[in-house]
Formats: structure tokens, sequence, C-alpha cells
């Protein structure tokens, strides 16, 4: 059984003061109980106070990005170790903001996802298609090599200590959520893809649809069978939407 997971990832965004607003609002309505893990992704500086005013909740948080190298002249880098110090459960690589931004290419990611598991964090590998990709006929291929940098660098094993996150690029930020059914049917390659390494690891993994989560869709997402839970952006800066979101498990 595979417990899910929501996931907020704030990107850049929040101040002191809204994010103890948001956390106000998400620990109490958390605090009744809930049938998923769920955390939030702050920027790097409010780490240590999400790491305050969350210990002792159910509420877990990580980072959105990290180095794959250690401690050194990296100029404006952050390292595992940094990230151990605020206790982060779990940190997202391969964002497609990451990728399509900052050059990240699934060779980086995949060191990155390899230095979270070497310290003990869980990464979040995201894969997705860009709309081209999906029309083009290529979708398959590139979640493919997007998992496959990972599969040849940390084996298929690694996967037991990490979740998936499937985003479609084209439904980041701009409202247009996949279809259950589309989601779906990627969340079942992908488990696919792992199975063809090793099915009991498949059938554990925890595979997160991102893009447009909102407390209308969530419900829906979540129910297909394939689909353990959600990664969230923008409706994550809403408290009472995002509680919403991890109570449609
Ligand atoms: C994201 O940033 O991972 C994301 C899914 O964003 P949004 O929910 O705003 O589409």
């Amino acid at each position: 059984m595979r417990r899910p997971l929501v996931a907020g990832n704030w990107k850049m965004n929040g101040s002191l003061q809204s994010i103890q607003e948001l956390l106000a609002t998400i620990t109490a309505g958390v605090a009744d109980g809930i049938k998923a893990d769920c955390a939030v992704f702050p920027p790097f500086p409010y780490l240590g106070e999400v790491e305050r005013l969350l210990s002792g909740t159910v509420v877990r948080w990580g980072a959105q990005n990290v180095s794959q190298r250690a401690p050194g002249a990296f100029t404006g880098e952050v390292a595992t170790a940094m990230l151990l110090d605020f206790h982060c459960t779990y940190v997202i690589v391969g964002h497609s903001e990451r990728r399509a931004l900052y050059g990240e290419s699934s060779a980086i990611v995949a060191e990155k996802f390899a230095a979270a598991r070497k310290a003990g964090i869980i990464p979040i590998l995201c894969v997705g298609e860009t709309l081209e990709e999906r029309e083009g006929g290529v979708m398959e291929t590139v979640i493919a090599e997007q998992l496959d940098a990972v599969i040849e660098l940390e084996g298929i094993k690694a996967f037991d200590d990490a979740v998936i996150a499937y985003e479609p690029v084209w439904a980041i930020g701009t409202g247009k959520t996949a279809t259950p059914e589309q989601a779906q049917e990627v969340h079942a390659f992908i488990r696919g893809r792992l199975a063809t390494h090793d099915a009991d690891v498949a059938a554990r993994e925890r595979i997160l649809y991102g893009g447009s989560v909102k407390g209308s869709n969530a419900a829906e997402l979540f129910a297909m069978p394939d689909i353990d839970g959600g990664l969230v952006g923008g409706a994550a800066l809403n408290g009472q939407e995002f509680v919403t979101i991890i109570k449609a498990v």
C-alpha cells in the first residue's frame, strides 16, 4: 500500500510574515488528522523558520533544489549537508523550471538525486514533457530518458528511497490540468518503465501528479490507480486550498 504524499512547492514566493500565516492555516487545517504525508518546499532562506514552525506537527518540509557537489567554492549553491542542518526530509530535483531556465540536464539531475540519497534526504524526481514533445509523439521517449539517467547512475533500488513527480510542462502554472485519464496513462507508463527493472520497486514507488492541481480537481486525480498524491505549485500558496488538496486524498 503506497501512502500518498501532497507536496507544496512555493517556488520563489513568500516572506517571513506570509509563511507564518500560511503555515498557521495549514497546521490548523490538518490537526484533526490526514490520510497522506504532506510537506512544504519554501525558498532556502526560510527553511529555518519553517523548521521552527513545523517541528512537532505532521507537516514535513524540504528544499526546491540542491547542489550535487560537496561544500566548497560554488557561489550561490546549497549543499545537502546544509539541508540536513534544517532537517529537510525531502528535496525536489529536476523541476522543469530548473531544467528549462537553468539548463539542468538529466545527467545533472541524476547527480543531484544521488547526492540527496547519499545524505539521507528523499529526492522527489520531476519528469515531464513539453506540449511540443507531446504533440510531436515523443512524450514517452522524453520521460524515459529522464528516468533512465537516474536508473543508470543509481540503480533501480534507489527508487525505494525516492518519489517521482510527473509534471507535464504544459500544465505547470497554466491552469491547464491533465485530465485524470491523461495523467493516469503517463503514471502507468512510468511505473511500467520501472517494472522492466524491478516489479516490486515499481509497485512500491510513489508517483505524484503535478500541474495546476487545485482543491476542485485533486480528488479525481488522486482517485486514479497510479496517482499517489500531488506536487502543487500555485495552489500551495493558499493555506485553505492546500488543506483541501491534502484532504482530497
Ligand atoms: C509546480 O511548480 O511543480 C507546479 C505543479 O505548479 P502549479 O501547481 O502552479 O501548476
